[in-house]
């Protein structure tokens, strides 16, 4: 790992350089988290007011570090640090500013404050770009109050699907109806497309939000790609019966089925790297303890780097459903209820980030995203890169424990510089 560097003076005390930037990051992220939904922890959902606040608290910093920067009909906040050329490309720097509830204070805001701090250094030197360079904080990214993910960067990338128009959060008001309430105009966001053959491309900042960097004492990655889930709800049915009059051997257990599905889904994806399987609802409705467990209901997610690696881990766990169904004499419903793609971080992109890591003395390490994120919805649109940040306590994310050092910030922002600095068409 590399130290802070040649410090240079503090140009003022807003403007950061590098060897400050981690500082300064750390600093920006305490002042956006004062602003909640809640009293009690750090919850910022879509266009409530802690969430409005906060982005014209963006867009006054963006405005202050020489971008132009508006609020568009979705809430996003898109500042734009112009070339001289304005006919030029766009770099898209993103990641997201709205939370889940009892969030930490990073996870998206790193993206982009880091941005942001590098635009203020360029700013403060007065280089210009030879392509307009954007910093674009997305407006939601978690899913939290309409249950729908990605309203921000789906409207940016094109992709946003107007039937989440009509979806309702839990006090009954439309997010159509949300965003009219704040003056945006539903009908206007197609028109926030961006054409791809404007775009150089997107990076996203982000903290890891697991335990792979700090196990290798490292601290940044390269993503190699954003692992895509296939999600199942699985139900057995066995025979309920007497807890106590019915020999073991004369049983068709609906959970103990579950449990060899459950233990066979864990054996089969510690078998390769990058592939993780969890039930993370397991149930038996109606369940007694004296009695037989006559049906059992259990959730499925199965991710990995590689949909082939994937593929055949569901493959060998479907045979296995079968082999226990006749083992077991019982009857099991598989449905799929999601699929998502993986997305790969584009090799061109992914190289760009190795050279500025070793030119900054540090190892280049590539893992793959178990996470989604904002990334995820320009895929096919421009290319891709993502960097991965330390996150400290175990690597503990979506948690007020969630923790980033100042040294690591700081060398996340200097590897984007340094990106855009070397960056080329
Ligand atoms: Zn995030």
């Amino acid at each position: 790992m590399v130290s802070g560097g040649q410090t240079h003076a503090k140009a003022s005390a807003a403007v950061a350089a590098p060897g400050t930037f981690g500082a300064r990051i750390l600093d920006l992220a305490d002042r956006l988290a004062k602003w909640s939904d809640s009293q009690d922890n750090l919850t910022c959902t879509y266009l409530t007011s802690a969430h409005r606040a906060v982005a014209g608290q963006l867009r006054e910093w963006m405005r202050e570090a020489g971008m132009t920067a508006e609020i568009d009909t979705v809430g996003n906040v898109v500042g734009r640090f112009a070339a001289l050329d304005p006919g030029a490309k766009i770099l898209i720097i993103g990641s997201h500013y709205d939370t889940v509830r009892n969030a930490g204070k990073y996870d998206g805001r790193l993206g982009i404050l880091a941005a942001l701090v590098v635009v203020e250094h360029l700013n403060a030197i007065g280089r210009r770009l030879p392509f307009n360079f954007e910093v674009i904080a997305f407006s939601e990214e978690e899913g939290v109050r309409f249950g729908t993910a990605y309203l921000g960067s789906s409207a940016v990338a094109g992709r946003f699907d107007r039937q989440v128009l009509e979806r309702r959060d839990a006090s009954g008001l439309s997010v159509a109806e949300l965003i009219r309430s704040t003056g945006g105009n539903p009908d206007a966001i197609p028109a926030l497309a961006r054409q791809a053959q404007k775009l150089l491309g997107y990076l996203e900042v982000h903290i890891e939000q697991g335990p792979v960097l700090l196990q290798e004492k490292l601290p940044v990655g390269i993503v190699t790609a954003v692992a895509g889930s296939v999600r199942y709800l699985i139900s057995i049915i066995g025979v309920s019966g007497h807890a106590g009059t019915v020999p073991m051997t004369a049983r068709n257990d609906a959970a103990a089925a579950a449990a060899e599905i459950v233990l066979f889904a864990e054996r089969r994806c510690r078998q390769a790297q990058g592939l993780v399987g969890t039930v993370g609802q397991l149930t038996v409705p109606n369940g007694a303890i004296n009695v037989i467990p006559g049906r059992c209901e259990l959730s499925l997610d199965i991710r990995a780097d590689d949909v082939t690696k994937r593929d055949a881990a569901i493959a060998d766990l479907f045979a296995e459903i079968e082999q226990i169904k006749k083992r077991r004499g019982v009857a099991i419903e598989v449905a799929e209820v999601q699929r998502t793609p993986t997305v790969a971080c584009s090799p061109r992109m992914q190289g760009l980030l190795a050279d500025a890591i070793v030119r900054a003395g540090i190892r280049p390490h590539y893992l793959p995203s178990g996470a989604g994120h904002d990334a995820v919805m320009f895929d096919g649109i421009t290319d891709i890169g993502m960097l991965f940040v330390r996150c400290g306590n175990g690597g503990i994310s979506h948690s007020p424990l969630e923790s980033l050092t100042a040294d690591d910030a700081d060398v996340a922002a200097r590897i984007l510089l340094d990106v855009i600095m070397n960056f080329q068409e």
